[in-house]
């Protein structure tokens, strides 16, 4: 499709980079994407979008350039050496990295890039697979306020709760508090149902009244059928949720702050992997728990 919208590459098209990415398809956006899966590819270009074969393929005629990858090693992968963005892109582009990673990395990319031209926004999101589905994402940006303005669109088309939080590295400080806090929220929700069964309460009865009062969140919304039907497809992988603890955890010792509930929760995450289940989604949580109280697993 050929439109006076910026031109996008999108590198990583996983659990969320596919949706989201579609969802710019469908907003009339022209998409080139890679990633390392031939599923993925050929499920953007059924969608209308491209697939190329090489980062470098993918970038050379893109304005905006997003990517959506696991972690730090992969972003640094993607973006640095001969074969990597920043040596691909063309200079003025605007380089928005969607994954969560540790906020120094996203100041070095940012520093990086600016070397070359290249601006860049760490636009981490929370809402998961069916926030990204849905375009009710929550994305938190960090940069500069005139880039900020020119994603504006593309963040628009993308999710619902979108704000600049501060200078390079701060929309990742900010996602590294929400997955603390979504951690910290499985895990009273899963302590909570194993209470309420071995009561012998009806469990889905329990849920709906909680999830009304104060009690209620958007984690007991989104998981209350994995809880009920003990169903851990991904979703949100334990091994992010681990990476993403290791962060909070260390971004919080180098500023002073205390995060003692959070240390808890973040060795319960690492039991859980230990044991098998990195692959599995965080309501898994459930099941340390489960396992702790002798209960079904
Ligand atoms: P995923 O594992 O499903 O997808 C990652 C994608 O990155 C894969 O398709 C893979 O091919 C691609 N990739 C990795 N290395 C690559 C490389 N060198 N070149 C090209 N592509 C490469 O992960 P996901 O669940 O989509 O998560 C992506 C990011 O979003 C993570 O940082 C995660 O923490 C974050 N996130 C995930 C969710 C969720 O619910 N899944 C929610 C919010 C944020």
């Amino acid at each position: 499709m050929s439109t006076n919208l910026p031109k996008i590459a999108w590198i990583g098209l996983g659990i969320m980079g596919s949706p989201m990415s579609e969802n710019l398809v469908k907003a009339g956006y022209d998409v080139t994407g890679f990633t390392l899966e031939q599923d993925k590819l050929d499920r953007l270009t059924a969608a209308g979008g491209t697939a190329a074969g090489s980062i470098a393929e993918a970038v050379r005629d893109a304005d905006v350039v997003i990517t959506m990858v696991p972690a730090s090693p992969q972003v640094e992968a993607i973006a640095y050496g001969p074969d990597g963005i920043l040596e691909n892109v063309r200079a003025g582009a605007l380089l928005i990295d969607m994954s969560s990673i540790t906020p120094q990395t996203s100041v070095d990319l940012a520093k990086a890039a600016a070397d070359r031209g290249i601006r860049v926004l760490d636009a981490p999101v929370s809402g998961g697979e069916a926030g990204a589905i849905e375009a009710v994402l929550s994305i938190m940006v960090g940069g500069a306020q005139a880039d900020f303005d020119q994603a504006a669109p593309i963040f628009e088309a993308l999710g619902r709760t979108i704000v600049l939080c501060g200078p390079h590295g701060s929309g990742q400080t900010v996602k590294a508090a929400n997955q603390l806090i979504v951690a910290v929220n499985i895990q009273a929700c899963a302590e909570a149902v194993v209470f309420l069964e071995k009561s012998g309460v009806d469990l889905e009865a329990a849920l709906d009244v909680l999830n009304g009062g104060l009690a209620g969140s958007t984690v007991l919304t989104r998981k209350k059928d994995n809880f009920l039907h003990r169903d851990f497809k991904p979703g949100f992988r334990i091994d992010l949720h681990h990476k993403d603890m290791g962060i909070v955890t260390d971004a919080a010792r180098n500023v002073g702050a205390a995060l003692p509930v959070g240390a808890v929760v973040a060795q319960l995450v690492a039991g859980l992997r230990a044991q098998g289940d990195g692959g599995l989604d965080h309501s898994a949580l459930l099941r340390a728990v489960e396992r702790l109280s002798g209960a079904r697993i």
